[in-house]
């Protein structure tokens, strides 16, 4: 699966690596060939539309066309809007939080591979998850379906309710629900019956199943292979019943991998697992990382970019470090932090990972301390000259009147910015004298 999407961004990217530098305009086209690309892999248009809006925007920054290798910059950028398309890094795990059994709704049309995958959800729930798994087959029209799946169970040693003929799915789905409970079984897998297309006495019939089984899992199965149709039968599915999430077969097959790219963007729901072969064990955890990998093959790059970034930060703690050892803190470093404390939520984020905030909330309330305060406070520094951010003591009536204007504040303001300034770079001091060694992570701390 992506062979030819892998090939069509590897031109794309190998046309613009190498070059000293980017612009606009040549991002612009990059970008242009990455969205031909997707549309030829067969992802659904809103979602290239969306993914091609995300990538140029952050491809135009400045930090791109800037920056030393442009071209790993973009691949990164493509890398990791991939990974937003595919539902984020971190794979949804199943949900078998339930009084015993927990039901898993097996849901798709026939031949998307729904039957092979209960059995391989079954295996891989008792042997990685050491949960006591049923599996019932539901399908009362395919001759042989519940055979198949009795079949199935055997091979990987996994019970299935004894099938008695004549039954409707309600009364199976009944009976199942009671025998698992009875002999204590942890989780129930339902197997429900497919059609070769959508219809409407199917679903209702898996409308009424779940009703009654009220699955914590809900589950649809679907060929990855058929490329639009799954992501089309996908929404039919998720209009009449509570999807939870989504599994994709065949993904070992050669498909140009649209469905998958897709379905959680369409869909709204988390791919769980993908079927990878015939075998009973081939089911895969999705991860939208290892996906991605696959698809841009620059596994390298994305690296390198990756801990490029992570240098980035150390580099600005030591520099800091080194700053606050010799005891300076000017108002430049006060303006870092005050955008530190902003990315991490402002006072509420901050104040909510502190034990005892309820109370310093209060006083911080009665105090006027707040969020706005924060803005106002930047406001303040970048209404400030290089010169009277790095020595304060420069400002006189006169200049606190224009910052004052220029920052719409009152002076009175810019005097308390100043005093807090002033204690900060004392206590900055004072640290800086017992050789504190804890200076560079405290810089760390402070974002600079
Ligand atoms: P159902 O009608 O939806 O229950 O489909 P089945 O479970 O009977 O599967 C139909 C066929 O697809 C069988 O031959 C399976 O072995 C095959 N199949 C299911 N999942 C996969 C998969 O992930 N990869 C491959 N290559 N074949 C699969």
């Amino acid at each position: 699966m992506f062979e030819a999407l892998n090939e069509r961004l590897t031109g794309v990217f190998d046309r613009i690596t190498g070059r000293g530098a980017l612009s606009e305009k040549d991002i612009a086209e990059a970008m242009r060939e990455v969205r031909v690309a997707l549309l030829e892999a067969d992802v659904a248009l809103p979602v290239v539309k969306d993914f091609i809006a995300f990538a140029s925007e952050r491809a135009q920054g400045e930090d791109v066309i800037r920056s030393v290798k442009p071209a790993d910059q973009v691949i990164k950028i493509v890398h990791d809007g991939l990974i937003e398309m595919l539902g984020g890094e971190e794979p949804v795990p199943l949900n078998l939080n339930a009084t015993p059994p927990a039901v898993i709704l097996m849901s798709g049309l026939q031949g998307s591979g729904k039957t092979t995958t209960s059995a391989k959800l079954a295996l891989k729930l008792t042997k990685t998850e050491r949960k006591k798994v049923m599996m019932a087959s539901l399908d009362t029209r395919r001759p042989a379906a519940m055979e198949q799946l009795e079949t199935l169970g055997k091979q990987i040693d996994v019970a299935t309710l004894p099938i008695v003929k004549g039954e409707s799915a309600v009364q199976i789905t009944r009976r199942a629900l009671q025998a698992a409970k009875l002999q204590g079984f942890d989780v129930l897998i339902l197997d429900t019956a497919g059609r070769t297309t959508l219809d409407e006495a199917m679903m209702a019939e898996a409308a009424e199943v779940a009703a009654i089984s009220r699955p914590v899992e809900t589950i649809l199965v679907a060929d990855s292979l058929t490329g639009q149709d799954a992501v089309r039968t996908a929404r039919a599915f998720h209009e009449r019943l509570p999807l939870t999430g989504l599994i994709l077969t065949r993904a070992d097959g050669d498909g140009r991998g649209g469905a998958m790219l897709s379905m959680r963007a369409v869909t709204g729901l988390p791919i769980k697992y993908l079927g990878a072969g015939e075998k009973v064990d081939a089911l895969e955890v999705f991860d939208a990382r290892r996906v991605a990998g696959r698809i841009l093959g620059q596994g390298d790059i994305v690296a390198l970019v990756e801990k490029a970034s992570e240098e980035l930060d150390q580099v600005k703690a030591e520099k800091m470090a080194k700053k606050l050892a010799k005891g300076q803190f000017d108002l430049d470093d006060l303006a870092g932090q005050l955008a530190q404390m902003k990315r991490m939520g402002g006072l509420q984020g901050i104040m909510g990972m502190l034990p005892g905030a309820a109370k310093m909330k209060a006083q911080m309330a009665n105090a006027n301390i707040d969020d706005k305060m924060i803005s106002r406070q930047e406001a303040i520094i970048s209404s400030m000259t290089k010169a009277e951010r790095k020595k304060p003591d420069v400002l006189n009536a006169s200049r606190k009147r224009r910052i004052a204007a220029g920052a719409g504040v009152e002076v009175q303001e810019i005097n308390r910015l100043l005093k807090q300034h002033r204690q900060m770079a004392d206590a900055v001091k004072a640290l800086s004298k017992g050789g504190g060694k804890n200076l560079q992570k405290m810089a760390a701390m402070m974002g600079m």
